[in-house]
């Protein structure tokens, strides 16, 4: 007995020891538990969990909570901030859920809702269990797919530090109703949006028509879905913009030219819905988008010099000139990752770096890009004539 009592003594004496070893825990500051109460941008009173991602001169933060949503917060709007000795951890897919279903029922939404938790997603649905297991099915595959590519690209991307939250409306009726109280009121006007500030894409139920009642099978949601090829790459595209800004590919709130995200999250988009375990048609041509760059490339008045493309993301806003500027986007994202990948690769290195909160002048979103890709009027002329046969 006194043997044992020594053996349990000495044991506790060396976790001891070994602990006051170990160098005090130190947080780095993207790593340290804030808690920050303001005034948000509709003057609603918020207590936050976040990290510090920025701190201005004048005291204003940019934030970002557990729930991996970003908050700019100016001087005027600060009301407490205080530092806590805590570390900063996202919230957990659980806690995820419950909070999305707040959000809904806080903005008048009161049909019930349901939560599926994937490998990365947390989906928050009022559309069925069902509906929403079959979106967490989609983004997992796309999701794989798209580490995938970039993988075999030679780029190097990380894991989402946060479940990824996506909210699945039970119909169009209930997506514009809770777009235009979330988001701008604009965001209801497409069939679905990622949200860079919140994180989350916000979605409907796409078999759940005027005069159909919503699927009931998997079977019979994949036939639905089968006769609405658009509305799927909506749904698709909005995933990988998601994807994209949490994979490190690009950064929230740096500036990355608007050609580039688009034209990634329409590379991706095109649909794989027969595949279970893979997803096959990533840099298949994209039938629709190539009609509207052939129809706007041949017309003077709604085509977008390449040079203007690049320099400013205010054309994708042009009343006549958005979809001329989406077209040309895939089309150019086409082009150069079919046969300049490994500049791509290079240029997204570069574009990964740029910090949060600062615009580039034109001129440098320029330069930068013909640093790797060589005069602009030159591959515009390539460019096109490639395109011309693909
Ligand atoms: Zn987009």
């Amino acid at each position: 007995m006194r043997v044992l009592l020594l053996i349990v003594w000495l044991l506790a004496f060396a976790t001891c020891f070994v602990r006051a070893e170990e160098p005090p825990h130190e947080l780095t500051p993207e790593r340290r538990l804030h808690r920050v109460t303001f005034n948000d941008a509709k003057s609603v009173m918020r207590s936050v969990e976040a990290r510090v991602l920025l701190e201005a001169q004048d005291g204003g933060l940019l934030l970002e909570a557990r729930d991996g949503r970003l908050w700019n917060v100016t001087p005027k709007q600060l009301q407490k901030h205080e530092s806590t000795d805590n570390e900063f951890k996202p919230l957990s897919a659980d806690e995820l859920g419950q909070q999305l279903s707040r959000e809904v029922a806080e903005l008048g939404i009161t049909t019930p809702t349901q939560i599926v938790v994937t490998k990365h997603y947390v989906i928050c649905s009022t559309a069925g269990r069902k509906y929403a297991e079959w979106c967490g099915s989609l983004f997992e595959r796309l999701h794989d797919a798209f580490h995938a590519y970039w993988k075999a690209a030679g780029l190097e991307l990380r894991e989402s530090e946060f479940p990824l939250p996506a909210i699945v409306l039970k119909d169009h009726t209930q997506f514009t109703e809770f777009a235009a109280k979330h988001d701008r009121p604009d965001a209801a006007q497409s069939p679905g949006y990622f949200s860079e500030p919140t994180n989350r894409i916000i979605l409907f139920d796409l078999t759940a028509g005027p005069n159909s009642p919503p699927a009931q099978t998997a079977a019979d949601i994949q036939r639905k879905i089968a006769a609405s090829p658009f509305n799927v790459a909506t749904t698709i595209h909005e995933a990988t913009h998601q994807i994209a800004f949490n994979s490190g590919l690009h950064t929230r709130y740096a500036d990355n030219p608007r050609w580039l995200t688009e034209g990634m999250a329409m590379f991706f988009e095109v649909p794989d819905l027969d595949s279970r375990t893979g997803w096959k048609s990533i840099g298949r041509v994209n039938a629709p988008r190539r009609k509207e760059f052939r129809e706007t490339s041949r017309s003077p008045s709604e085509a977008v010099p390449l040079t203007e493309l690049i320099r400013e993301d205010d054309v994708f806003l042009k009343e006549g000139k958005a979809r001329a500027a989406y077209a040309e986007s895939w089309a150019l994202t086409f082009y150069l990752l079919k046969t300049r990948r490994e500049d791509v690769v290079s240029y997204l290195k570069t574009i990964q770096k740029k910090p949060r909160l600062i615009a580039d002048e034109p001129d440098v979103r320029l330069r930068e890009f013909e640093n790797v890709f060589g005069d602009s009027e030159t591959l515009e002329r390539e460019w096109k004539k490639w395109m011309a046969t693909h």
